[in-house]
């Protein structure tokens, strides 16, 4: 099997940060560069915890800086719901040293273009945040559509509730407008929604494992993740452990079997009434070949421990 090329499109992120290392110890995927968006912190934190964390993992890989609000507004500020979950900081309030690596002086959405013409059908893109950055390269460079691989996206919710609103996920709900662009493209997607990443679950019983490795990485992804799911215990959401949200989308990135899928083809709500619902597109319901798949079950048995193989390679490594 030809070893993939991957670029994590990162709002860096308790579960951004559990997808980072998983990409990284993960063998047969090549992951050549991080794009930082906003969204569970502002723009240049993100891009910061992402340097901090490879360098954490002893990695040299390249991070860029994508688009720092919206396409439809000119600024954005962090939810107070996003401190409390992933800590002021975006990491589990986790201190880490000061990053000796730069932010790439690159543009992301131009990293994105470059690579999609270099790797062709080779790249896989896995944003976990707003889709913006991946909207705004298709803005400006329409072909990379069909030169892409596939894109493998954490967010949205089809057969579930959302998390924002009855209908909306976080994600797509920081960029509505976005999301059904990309959606609505021809790029060929995997959509890893609530659907199932709800069904995935880490509980301290497994950061205790990273813990006693006594290692500086395991110590620090123990904090990190203890945080989170704390977080979600005093949120109420959930009393046992936390989501493996955008770590999934990695896993099903790279072994699609992890997932069932439906293929569909997708549009993404604009209007205020049911803004940012992800839902099968009527108008194109008879289109013989869907460009969206729907991950709507997901293998967690084996999942959640392969995660935990990866995982805790890499943090007993560091
Ligand atoms: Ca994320």
């Amino acid at each position: 099997m030809a070893t993939k090329k991957m670029i994590l499109d990162l709002d860096t992120g308790v579960d951004d940060a559990l997808a980072l290392a998983y990409a990284i110890a993960a063998p047969n995927v090549d992951l050549i560069g991080v794009v930082a968006s906003y969204g569970n912190n502002l723009l240049n934190k993100t891009a910061k915890n992402s340097l901090q964390l490879l360098e954490l993992l002893g990695q040299e890989v390249p991070v860029f800086k994508g688009m720092e609000h919206s396409s439809t507004t000119n600024h954005f500020t962090v939810m107070q719901v996003s401190k409390e979950i992933h800590g002021n900081n975006g990491i589990g309030d986790i201190s880490l040293p000061e990053p000796t690596q730069k932010v790439q002086t690159t543009d992301g959405i131009d990293f994105i273009i470059e690579a999609a013409h270099q790797y062709n059908k080779d790249l896989i893109i896995v944003p976990t945040g707003p889709l913006t950055n991946l909207a705004a390269a298709l803005h400006k460079d329409p072909q990379i559509s069909h030169l892409i691989g596939n894109v493998t996206l954490m967010g949205g919710a089809l057969t579930v509730e959302g998390n924002v609103s009855d209908v909306a996920e976080a994600n797509i709900n920081q960029d509505a407008e976005a999301a059904n662009e990309v959606f609505t493209s021809e790029l060929p997607i995997t959509m890893v929604g609530l659907d199932v990443t709800l069904r995935t679950l880490l509980t301290k019983k497994e950061t205790q494992v990273w813990r006693d490795l006594g290692t500086k990485s395991g110590t620090a992804y123990a904090d990190l993740t203890d945080f989170y799911i704390n977080a979600y215990a005093n949120l109420g959401i959930d009393q046992h452990g936390c989501a493996l949200h955008d770590p999934l989308a990695v896993g099903v990135a790279i072994d699609p079997s992890f997932v069932t899928t439906l293929a569909l083809p997708m549009k993404v709500v604009t209007e205020k009434h049911n803004y940012a619902r992800t839902i099968g597109d009527k108008a194109r319901l008879n289109e013989p070949q869907p460009n969206v798949k729907v991950a709507i079950n997901v293998d967690q048995k084996r999942f959640v421990p392969t995660f935990m193989e990866h995982l805790t390679k890499i943090l007993a490594n560091h």
